[in-house]
């Protein structure tokens, strides 16, 4: 049997990988005089090489021509973002009109939140997943707060197996099952920021429909980062921000996803803004407001086009590898991950919080340590890793296809190896 934890195979594995160059498409930070290894594409992506000039040509074409560059230069910002729905179309698996590019998360998570979340007296509660990401557990709770309910009763937290940090999709269906007549709301991420964990989206979804409640995930983690069919699912509504996975820059303008059957649906309530008028007579200025035929009837003002045009430069590179092949490649990086992080926990110094099966998870890997994490974790950057840090005891690492190698990856065990060795 071949050794896998060796230098020699993980530069074979990278000799032998298609996308092996997208790499040269970012900047890689350095640490000393040496290219970090970097796996905090899960907090942050990466900048790639052609933003700058992106960004540039926006300034350039405000100052050629005022607000005249809504209409003239090459790249008009009038129909600027309409390049931007067809790749994310892919990403996310929606119709380009299901999409909309605006705002930032837990501003969207705010927004859908009061189309989708009505609450009567009898049927108010929100079910989500127990220690959700803080600013969805603050989205949720003000929500309840200011529809008049108390929080301890309107939000139904599932929580994990016991002795595990997993939530199961049987845990979850039957929270929903129990709560059939009282539910008004499901919502969950589509991955976990803290296991990695994959929720079952159709299965939570169907179910949802089952109880007579919406059904919305937050995809922060997860897109970008794994395979969605929200469409076919017939997910609500949907939003996640660009600057994790998708690489278009700290506090990037985010996205929103709602299906098509909600566009026509007068009883459903919205917050209303010009640049949501149907751009038909948008700029006729008139008192009425006239939805879009699109999720872009949720938005509310001028697009910035600084932000849009981090967002397409990085979006183009999805688009140029191929969205299919990028997560094939993140399936076989986070294997090897695997593969050697078992091979060399003889002594259990740590456990795998993240799902074996490749189903249930996207890049990120989570472990925690046993004994000394922090003192590990502070070991880690001292080598050159980009790695991610949550208490108590918890490092993530999220190989990303685009821009991480399978060396990265030996490199990160053989030091994790060493410092558990040394400790
Ligand atoms: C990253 C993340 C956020 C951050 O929200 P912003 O509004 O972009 O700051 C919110 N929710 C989840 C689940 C996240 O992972």
């Amino acid at each position: 049997m071949i050794d896998k934890f060796t230098l020699a195979y993980a530069k074979q594995l990278d000799e032998k990988d298609e996308l092996k160059n997208c790499r040269d498409k970012f900047y890689i930070p350095y640490i000393g005089d040496k290219e970090a290894v970097y796996f905090l594409g899960n907090s942050l992506g990466l900048q790639p090489k052609k933003t700058q000039d992106e960004v540039f040509n926006v300034m350039e074409n405000w100052a050629n021509f005022g607000v005249e560059g809504f209409f003239m230069g090459e790249d008009p910002w009038l129909n600027y973002h309409k390049t931007l729905s067809p790749i994310l179309s892919e990403i996310i698996g929606a119709k380009p009109e299901e999409i909309v590019t605006m705002n930032h998360l837990t501003v969207n998570l705010h927004l859908l939140m009061i189309s989708f979340y009505n609450p009567t007296p009898t049927r108010y509660k929100i079910i989500c997943e127990a220690k959700a990401f803080p600013s969805d557990q603050y989205t949720f709770q003000s929500q309840v707060k200011m529809h008049g309910f108390d929080e301890k009763d309107a939000i139904v937290e599932v929580q994990p197996k016991a002795g595990t940090e997993l939530i199961t999709t049987e845990d979850i269906l039957a929270a929903i099952e129990g709560n059939k007549d009282s539910v008004a709301l499901i919502l969950f991420s589509g991955v976990n920021y803290y296991t990695g964990q994959v929720f079952d989206i159709a299965a939570i979804t169907a179910a949802a429909h089952n109880a007579n409640a919406y059904a919305g995930f937050d995809l922060a983690h997860a897109a970008g980062n794994i395979k969605l069919e929200l469409h076919q699912w017939n997910v609500d509504f949907a939003c996640w921000c660009n600057y994790k996975y998708l690489n278009s820059g700290p506090g990037a303008i985010a996205g929103a996803y709602i299906h098509e059957k909600h566009f026509a649906n007068k009883a459903l309530k919205r917050l209303e803004g010009w640049w949501g008028n149907d751009e038909k007579n948008r700029f006729k200025m008139e008192p009425a407001f006239t939805p879009s035929p699109s999720a872009e009837a949720w938005q509310m003002s001028t697009p910035p086009m600084i932000l849009l045009a981090a967002h397409k430069t990085s979006l183009e590179i999805f688009k140029e590898v191929g969205f299919g092949k990028l997560l094939a490649k993140s399936k076989e990086l986070s294997a090897y991950l695997f593969y050697i992080l078992n091979e060399i926990n003889d002594t259990k110094e740590f456990n795998i919080l993240t799902p074996a099966n490749p189903d249930e998870r996207g890049c990120q890997v989570s472990i925690s340590v046993r004994e000394n994490a922090k003192a590990i974790f502070d070991e880690l950057l001292k080598n050159g890793i980009f790695a991610d840090w949550r208490e108590p005891n918890v490092i993530r690492v999220a190989p990303v296809p685009l821009y991480n190698t399978f060396e990265d990856i030996f490199y990160f065990v053989n030091v994790l190896q060493k410092l558990f060795q040394d400790k």
